[in-house]
């Protein structure tokens, strides 16, 4: 038989968690390791913005007609203003072309696979850690896949000096993965100037940047998490970006994603597109609609853009009050163990140092969820479910 001798993948670390945690039947069971927002209530709802783009959409639809192959056309300009700000030079000079794709994670696939198959770039290094699918994604596209070292365990913060150190062997052609803002897992980001230092030394190595971009807005806000993309595209003159819009616009199983060649010039990016829809055409042949036609109204339509932000910045502010919260219920509860690095970092994880047996007890005895590196989903926090986590992290430590 052929299948016979298929064996068994192992479950995804973070997916499969999501399903012991469905098959938990304790009623007090909190899962803290998928990313996903929840609101104060611990819903997940559909954004207010949203919900009126829908309607718009339902009345205005008219057809069901294929996309072309890079999606929606003003969604694809809109990517653009959001990555690299109104009136940029890479967009007016048509450096850059964006194709939509589903999800951040189609991104990364589509931006991998053209790498792979018109460059001679082979190696990405990535950051160590990193998210997990990282590089299941790119080793299965065919890329070699290394690793920079970023976070120094015992002062919880970024190891930049060794991130440098690493980066600086990396060969010319070689492709550095860089998380745009709230990287996944430490939470921790570079600085402007830290990033600033990043682009240079891509530049003198000639490397290649490609952005993964999952979480703008999470972190200082929509222009604010975009400086370093935007410090790097002003220095380099050739990089890719994968960027989500499952976070930001609460738009998770609608796989709603973009990815985009910035070049040198305007023939480089227009053969490099050219390709990167091939691979596209290869693969899903066209993304699905529904997405890309929710962002694009929303980002042209002045009144449900600002309704748009308001919702982020709820959604960033709640996250930011979970991580005060956090440190001082852990304080609360007798912990001496210094935890206000949780309060310095970025966006929805917390990378809290917990290590597997700990984790192990905590889904064991107390039946919360976290992932086996210790990271945290603080936006998966409320003031419910605060007081019994860290009774719980108090127990464990
Ligand atoms: N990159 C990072 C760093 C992520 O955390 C995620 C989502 N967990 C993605 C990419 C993929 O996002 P999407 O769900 O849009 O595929």
């Amino acid at each position: 038989m052929i299948f016979s001798d298929v064996t068994l993948a192992p479950a995804d670390p973070i997916l499969g968690l999501t399903d012991a945690f469905k098959a938990d039947t304790r009623a007090h069971k909190v899962n803290l390791g998928v990313g996903i927002y929840k609101d104060e209530a611990g819903q997940t709802p559909v954004l207010k913005s949203v919900k009126k783009a829908e309607a718009i959409l339902l009345e205005t639809e008219m057809t069901k007609n294929y996309l072309g192959i890079e999606g929606v056309q003003a969604y694809n300009l809109v990517v653009q203003g959001l990555l690299f700000g109104e009136n940029s030079h890479i967009v007016s000079e048509k450096r850059a072309a964006t194709a939509q794709a589903p999800g951040g994670t189609g991104a990364l696939r589509v931006a991998a696979e053209f790498l792979v198959r018109n460059t001679q770039s082979s190696t990405i290094w990535v950051s160590n850690p990193t998210w997990a699918n990282h590089q299941n994604i790119f080793e299965t596209a065919g890329l070699t896949v290394k690793e920079y070292r970023y976070y120094k365990a015992e002062t919880h913060d970024m190891d930049f000096d060794a991130m440098l150190a690493d980066l600086s062997q990396a060969q010319a052609g070689d492709v550095v993965l860089l998380h745009g803002c709230c990287h996944n897992p430490t939470g921790i980001d570079l600085s402007l100037t830290q990033w600033a230092q990043v682009a240079q030394i891509c530049l003198d190595k000639q490397l290649l940047p490609l952005f993964d971009f999952a979480y703008q807005g999470f972190g200082a806000g929509i222009d604010e998490d975009a400086q370093g993309l935007r410090t790097v595209a002003a220095v380099v003159p050739e990089l890719l970006i994968a960027n989500s819009f499952s976070k930001n616009f609460g738009l998770y199983n609608e796989r709603i994603g973009a990815v985009t060649v910035v070049a040198e010039d305007e023939k480089s990016a227009t053969n490099s597109f050219s390709q990167i829809k091939k691979t596209i055409r290869a693969n899903y042949s066209n993304p699905p609609a529904h997405g890309g036609l929710i962002v694009s109204t929303i980002l042209a339509n002045a009144e449900l853009r600002q309704e748009w932000e308001t919702e982020l910045t709820e959604m960033r502010l709640r996250i930011a009050e979970m991580r005060t919260l956090f440190v001082n219920s852990l304080k609360a509860e007798g912990v001496e163990q210094d935890f206000s690095f949780i309060s310095r970092q970025n966006g929805m994880f917390s990378f809290s140092g917990l290590d597997k047996q700990q984790v192990a007890r905590l889904r064991d005895e107390f039946a919360i969820y976290i992932v086996g590196s210790g990271r945290i989903s603080v936006a998966g926090l409320t003031k419910n479910n605060m007081p019994a986590v860290c009774k719980a992290i108090a127990q464990v430590l």
